[in-house]
């Protein structure tokens, strides 16, 4: 007997060649088969005598009459198979291979799924599909533009969109009223893990519509996708405004899926002789539940991991809360064991918690404690990816400080529109100024975030004149903008998904590069079709270019 898996996009069946009912000439045409040889194959589909129930097709073989060698292969360079011994880099190169593996292969088809889902969804819904141009001018998202040159137009270039925002908004102008688009949007940022320079939205926008509108029409969306695709009802959708988020979470983005929230101790730890304490602007710390189990060593190195560059903090302060009642903490000489109690209380620790506490400047502080109540969570298996807890976070302030340059920009984009009444705080506290803008939350993932706009020509000039744009300049880059808002523009708002990691997290997997047929890698190179490469001097020519390279 000789056996072949021959594999097809549904899986593998298994051919049978068997010296009983087989010519010796096709037995040994099957024997000369290599791996990854593409064959057509005519038969008898068969009961199988010895069953394998973990694949699909495992109940059945085909005895084989005839086989076609419709084309031979080189021995792959990796294995594939779900398992391969192929590493990262490899797989990459030959990623037309990788996709044959099922792991890759079910993460393509699983993507599709969604997205024929979000079609689905949207289209009932009212909304029109509308495809905008690739080749345009900067829409400013907060990263550089990917340029193009242009040929026609010497010294000229075009803008890859960083996102479809200006065209949407004037698909509203334009009476559209409700669109959609699966569309590619370019991004020239310094990559971090598991961004992608391109990368795909679900972009959407509306007119006459409120930010309530838009919150009810994308959460029906988002359970629609939970419900189609990962067979969960969700009926709790909280909101949340992004300051609540700050002070409980210390992130605007914070997975709600478990506990441990923020407990701000500056009443009960401050003005005790720790000095450490007394000259922060902020003592908050969290009650890791079980932790007291920890021992010593594994404490001081939970102290080195926060210390780490990456999260930055100085030291942490801890507290034991034993068994008996008793506490025991860190800094016992300037606190007794009233104090601690107070800080359990506040935390809501209970005996056999460990209560981990951080200092310094609000922001930072806020930033790490968050960093470590995730790091927790991951560690004490308290993110589920078969959970789903979506959260709305609402409120968000209009403008940001760029602490480098002491400039404020948009939080969101510059078309956000303050919310009503707030216009006049611009001059005086810029700060405060909050925004009709939301974004939307998935277990600890921002998947979307949109705003209302602004759309009459004199909020949008005030707001242009607050983000340093000169009138010339604003002119200049937005004046299409400015002049179709001056011929009866709708109320309007909208949003964006990131489709890439929307799907990877509906998938349970925390990497979106499985999920695109083929990414670049974190050096924004396609090492499969090796770009981006060097192009020749009769094209540089013919673009009117001139390279001034370092030699
Ligand atoms: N254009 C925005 C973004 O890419 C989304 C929106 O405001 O609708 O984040």
């Amino acid at each position: 007997m000789t056996w072949v898996d021959l594999r097809d996009r549904y899986g593998i069946t298994q051919l049978v060649f068997d010296e009983d009912r087989t010519s010796s000439k096709l037995i040994e045409q099957a024997r000369s088969l290599g791996r990854e040889f593409v064959v057509q194959i005519k038969g008898e589909v068969i009961e199988r005598a010895s069953k394998n129930p973990n694949i699909p097709t495992g109940n059945i073989e085909v005895l084989v009459e005839e086989v076609l060698v419709l084309n031979t292969s080189k021995t792959p360079p990796f294995t594939i198979e779900n398992e391969t011994d192929g590493g990262e880099d490899i797989r990459m190169k030959y990623r037309y291979l990788d996709i044959r593996r099922n792991p890759v292969k079910d993460s393509l088809i699983f993507r599709s799924k969604v997205s024929m889902e979000v079609r689905k969804y949207l289209s009932n819904e009212g909304f029109i599909e509308v495809e905008t141009p690739y080749l345009i001018k900067s829409t400013p998202e907060g990263a550089r533009d990917f340029v193009v040159p242009s040929r026609m137009n010497e010294g000229q270039f075009y803008a890859l969109p960083q996102s479809p925002q200006t065209f949407k908004q004037l698909l509203m102008v334009g009476g559209l009223d409700k669109y959609f688009q699966i569309v590619k949007c370019f991004r020239d940022e310094d990559l971090r893990a598991d961004r992608q320079p391109e990368f795909t939205q679900i972009d959407c926008e509306m007119a006459f519509v409120e930010q309530e509108d838009i919150l009810n029409a994308f959460e029906g969306l988002t359970k629609h996708l939970l419900k189609e695709i990962k067979g969960i009802d969700i009926t709790d959708f909280p909101r949340m405004t992004f300051d609540e988020a700050m002070k409980r979470y210390g992130n605007d983005k914070p997975d709600i899926r478990f506990g441990m929230e923020f407990s701000e101790l500056n009443d009960v730890a401050q003005h005790k002789d720790f000095n450490v304490f007394n000259s922060a602007e902020l003592v908050v710390g969290i009650a890791v539940p079980g932790g007291n189990s920890y021992t010593r060593k594994e404490i001081d190195k939970l102290t080195d991991w926060v210390k780490r560059p990456q999260v930055g903090a100085l030291g942490m302060v801890y507290c034991r809360c034993n068994e008996d009642g008793s506490f025991k903490s860190s800094v016992d000489k300037f606190y007794d064991q009233d104090d601690l109690a107070k800080w359990a209380e506040i935390t809501d620790a209970k005996a056999g918690d460990l209560i981990c506490v951080l200092s310094g400047d609000k922001n930072k502080v806020r930033a790490q404690l968050s960093a470590l109540r995730m790091e927790l969570a991951e560690r004490l298996g308290l993110r589920n990816p078969n959970e789903f807890a979506p959260l709305w976070v609402i409120d968000f302030p209009l403008l940001e400080l760029d602490e480098e340059t002491g400039h404020y920009h948009a939080m969101h984009h510059p078309f956000t529109s303050p919310k009503p009444g707030q216009l006049e705080l611009l001059d005086s506290d810029p700060a405060a100024v909050r925004a009709n803008a939301y974004d939307l939350v998935l277990n600890g993932n921002e998947i979307g975030g949109g705003s209302i706009r602004i759309h009459d020509a004199s909020t949008q000039a005030i707001m242009f004149k607050h983000l340093g744009f000169t009138q010339e300049e604003a002119k200049a880059q937005f004046g299409f903008l400015m002049d179709a808002f001056q011929y009866g523009a709708p109320p309007h708002g909208g949003i964006a998904f990131g489709l890439d990691r929307l799907v990877a997290i509906l998938g349970g997997q925390e990497t979106i590069r499985d999920f695109i047929a083929f990414p670049k890698n974190n050096s924004g190179r396609d090492v499969m079709i090796d770009a981006p490469a060097p192009i020749d001097n009769e094209q540089l020519k013919e673009l009117n270019l001139k390279l001034d390279l370092p030699s």
